[in-house]
């Protein structure tokens, strides 16, 4: 049985995410995760940018629309209502919600890897693949994060679930 909860401090994204149940639940799955208490901060513009620099000690630029903080299993994201002012101007809410998504798989993975972090590849590869930023099907996309996340779609093509955890720092 699942215990897990996520709360926001922005009621839109709130609700949004209470209907994303199903892929919240695929992802706590795959990582063989079952208790995980999460908070999602959506700032404005130039919130995001102080609460990145921060965090992080360097300056976000435009293409940045979300990182996490491991130690908090917080989840901080670019307001949608900001992303004109940004390279994301003509992304969708529904890419938003990708863009949350992707930043719970990131916050799961690094509980699942107890903060043993794979290369880059790996981890933005699996975080692109379980949020479906992608139609890997279709061969949609293009850029690095679309090639991290279609090798984790073809590494599951020839190798199981057990193996790809192994090599993202997974163990059972
Ligand atoms: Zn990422």
């Amino acid at each position: 049985m699942k215990k897990y909860s996520i709360s926001s401090n922005n009621e839109k994204v709130q609700n949004s995410v209470n209907n994303c149940t199903e892929k919240i639940e695929e992802i706590l799955d795959f990582f063989n995760i079952d208790n995980v208490n999460v908070t999602i901060k959506v700032l404005s513009y130039d919130a995001f940018k102080k609460e990145f620099k921060d965090y992080l000690n360097y300056d976000s630029n435009d293409c940045t629309a979300g990182f996490i903080e491991d130690d908090k299993n917080m989840i901080v994201v670019l307001d949608y209502d900001d992303y004109k002012y940004t390279n994301h101007h003509s992304k969708t809410y529904d890419d938003f919600i990708k863009t949350v998504i992707h930043e719970f798989v990131h916050v799961v993975h690094s509980i699942a890897c107890k903060h043993r972090y794979p290369s880059d590849e790996l981890w933005e590869g699996i975080a692109v693949y379980l949020s479906n930023q992608y139609d890997f099907e279709a061969k949609i996309g293009s850029g690095s994060y679309y090639e991290y996340g279609l090798n984790i779609y073809n590494y599951l093509k020839e190798h199981d679930k057990e193996s790809l955890l192994s090599i993202l720092n997974v163990d059972n």
